[in-house]
C-alpha cells in the first residue's frame, strides 16, 4: 500500500493510516514481524522469612533481588545457600551457588549473618570462581576476617589438597558503606538508608532500582520515616513486622526491646499508608502464636487498604 502522491490532504492521510492499521490487525499473530521479547522483570525472591526463632518452615532472613542473569542477596540468615539452590531448581538460575556473588547486609545481628560463611565457603566449593562482594555496616570487615581465619584450615585443605578448588572464590571484597548510592552495575542501582534498630549504631535498609522496578527492603527496624521516604510510591515494600495483638502477651522486658527494635502491624499500617507501595510484603514476621492471615487481619484492622501479602520462603514477587 502506498500513500497518495503529494498534495493529499491531512484527512486522506489519516484515512490511509487507518486502513493500514486495519490490515495489520487482520494479519494472524504468527505472521507478524516478531518483536524483541521484553527483558524479564526484576524479581524479589524470598529465601528466608525467619527470625532468631528456629521455625523449621522458615529459613533465616535472606532475600534476593534478581534481574536477568544476576542476583543480589540481602542478608545471610542460616540456610541461605540451600534456599537459593531451591529457588534455582525452581527456575531462578541466577541463584545457583556459583552465581551468588553480591551480598548486602542490613546489620550484623547473628540471625542475619550466621549464613555468611555459607555464602563465602559453600558457594566457592560449588564453583564460584570470583571473590564475593559484601556490602555492609562498619564491623563487616572484622566479621569477614574472623570467619576466614576460623575456616583457614578448610580453605588451605581444599586449595592445597587433591580437590580441584579454584583460588579466587573463597576471597571476599568487603565494602563498609554509609547511606547513599552504594552500588551500580548498570543492571541495578542500590541505595542504603539508615534505620533505627535497637542498640545498633548502624543498621541499613536498601532501595533497589532497575529500569523496570523499585524495591525497598526495610531490614530490621522500628517504625521509621526513613522507610517512608525511601519507598515513596515504590513498587514493592518488603518490611519486617511483629504481631501487635500477640505483643500484649509478651513479658515486659521483651515488650521494651521489641518496641525499640521492631515494627508492629499497627505501626506498619500507618507507615505503609504514607509510603504508598504498589505492594507491601511482610517478612521477618514475629508471629508469637498468630499466623500469616492473622498478621494481615491486624494490618487491615489498623486501616491499611492497599495490596499486601505475608511472605513464605521461596515466594517470588
Ligand atoms: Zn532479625
Ligand atoms: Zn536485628
Amino acid at each position: 500500500m502506498r500513500l497518495p502522491a503529494g498534495g493529499g490532504t491531512r484527512r486522506s492521510v489519516l484515512v490511509v493510516v487507518a486502513a493500514v492499521w486495519s490490515v495489520a490487525l487482520a494479519v494472524p499473530a504468527h505472521a507478524q514481524v516478531p518483536v524483541a521479547p521484553a527483558p524479564p522483570p526484576t524479581q524479589l525472591v524470598v529465601l528466608g522469612t525467619g527470625t532468631p526463632n528456629a521455625d523449621p518452615e522458615r529459613s533465616g532472613p535472606a532475600l534476593a533481588v534478581v534481574r536477568g542473569t544476576r542476583s543480589y542477596l540481602v542478608d545471610a540468615g542460616p540456610g541461605i545457600v540451600r534456599r537459593a539452590a531451591a529457588a534455582s531448581r525452581n527456575g531462578v538460575t541466577a541463584l545457583a551457588p556459583q552465581h551468588l556473588r553480591v551480598l548486602f547486609l542490613t546489620h550484623l545481628h547473628s540471625d542475619h549473618t550466621v549464613g555468611l560463611p555459607d555464602v563465602i565457603l559453600s558457594a566457592w566449593t560449588l564453583e564460584r570462581d570470583v571473590p564475593l562482594e559484601v556490602y555492609g555496616p562498619p564491623g563487616t570487615k572484622a566479621m569477614v576476617e574472623h570467619l576466614l581465619a576460623a575456616y583457614s584450615a578448610d580453605i588451605r585443605n581444599r586449595i592445597d589438597g587433591a580437590e580441584p578448588a579454584n583460588e579466587q572464590g573463597h576471597k571476599v571484597n568487603v565494602h563498609e558503606i554509609a547511606p547513599g548510592l552504594v552500588f551500580d552495575d548498570g543492571n541495578v542501582k542500590v541505595r542504603a538508608f539508615a534505620v533505627p534498630h535497637g542498640d545498633w549504631e548502624v543498621a541499613f535498609g536498601y532501595r533497589f532500582e532497575s529500569a523496570d522496578r523499585s524495591i525497598v527492603i526495610s531490614g530490621d527496624t522500628r517504625a521509621s520515616d526513613a522507610v517512608v521516604t525511601a519507598c515513596n510510591g515504590c513498587d514493592l515494600l518488603v518490611h519486617e513486622v511483629y504481631s501487635a495483638e500477640r505483643f500484649k502477651t509478651r513479658p515486659p522486658e521483651w515488650q521494651r526491646y521489641h518496641a525499640r527494635a521492631h515494627t508492629s502491624t499497627v505501626e506498619l499500617a500507618a507507615l505503609a499508608t504514607r509510603a504508598m507501595p504498589r505492594q507491601l510484603v511482610l517478612y521477618h514476621q514475629l508471629f508469637w502464636g498468630t499466623d500469616d492471615a492473622g498478621l494481615l487481619a491486624e494490618l487491615r484492622a489498623a486501616g491499611y487498604l492497599r495490596a499486601a501479602v505475608s511472605a513464605r520462603d521461596l515466594a517470588i514477587y
